[in-house]
């Protein structure tokens, strides 16, 4: 199972040769050495950001790939690496593209030295770490102008690479929830799930972010069997907020 990525769509602008070389270069090191040693099977960590903004809603496996992004682009690269070693040398790849990835489980939770995911920003300040969200961009083409987003709690991501693992299925799967929620949905949940007012304020928009990303499940439902058991953002907020709360400094806590 291959999750070795960066995945930060605006630094994939300040450095794209550090997106490229990581996620299309170290994929392609990575299934020549599986060639050279005979494996042939691989779960890959895709992304929604492969599709760019498609012009129709929901997002299935066949919606034209056509990322806006270099990091969407990086990891579109390692998926086409796949499918012609699946092709030319026999390999069954599983590719298995997230939507927005969240939430917390236990003692796993998300920390990252520079923190930029909409969800764990919000939380910060719930936990007195920032003074308020920026919201980028109120001026998207959306029912309140803030970009939508379909939001997959990472136990439900976890189950579905151990599903993909042991079946006989070879080919892409989106991993989400069906369903969209907008920046300022998340902010309003977030403040009834911490009872905090987490101020927020509208900031230009960042590059690359298309306005609506949403998945169509369906296809890892008939192939693995699976779907997200986390579907309301409340749900997902809270696991989150959990972890957050147990962890202010994040690992660095424990
Ligand atoms: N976002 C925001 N404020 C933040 C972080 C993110 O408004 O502090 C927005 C971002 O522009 C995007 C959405 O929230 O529309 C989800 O962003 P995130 O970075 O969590 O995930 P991505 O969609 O980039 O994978």
């Amino acid at each position: 199972m291959h999750f070795a990525a960066f995945a930060l769509v605006g630094e994939s602008y300040s450095d794209p040769g550090k997106y490229f070389r990581n996620n299309t270069c170290g994929g392609l090191n990575l299934v020549e050495a599986m060639k050279e040693y005979g494996v042939k099977r691989i779960v890959f960590s895709s992304t929604c950001a492969t599709y760019g903004q498609p012009d129709t809603m929901p997002i299935t496996e066949d919606t034209l790939q056509k990322p806006t992004n270099p990091y969407g682009q990086s990891k579109l690269g390692f998926e086409n690496v796949l499918k012609w070693y699946a092709e030319i040398y026999g390999f069954s790849p599983v590719i298995l593209r997230y939507f927005n990835a969240c939430g917390a489980e236990g003692d796993l939770g998300e920390d990252h030295a520079i923190e930029t995911h909409l969800i764990p920003n919000v939380l910060k300040v719930a936990l007195g770490q920032s003074d308020g969200v920026k919201i980028f961009g109120d001026d998207y083409n959306t029912e309140d102008g803030t970009c939508v987003r379909d939001y997959i709690h990472v136990s439900d991501l976890a189950r579905a690479h151990l599903l993909a693992v042991e079946s006989d299925f070879t080919g892409a799967l989106n991993l989400g929830t069906g369903k969209g929620f907008s920046v300022k949905e998340i902010v309003e949940s977030a403040r009834k799930v911490t009872g905090h007012s987490i101020p927020s304020s509208i900031c230009p928009r960042r590059p690359g972010d298309p306005d609506i990303l949403v998945s169509d499940p369906s296809r890892a439902f008939a192939s693995l069997g699976w779907k997200a058991e986390y579907t309301e953002p409340f749900e997902i907020i809270k696991s989150a907020w959990e972890w957050h709360r147990s962890h202010p400094s994040g690992y660095i806590s424990v």
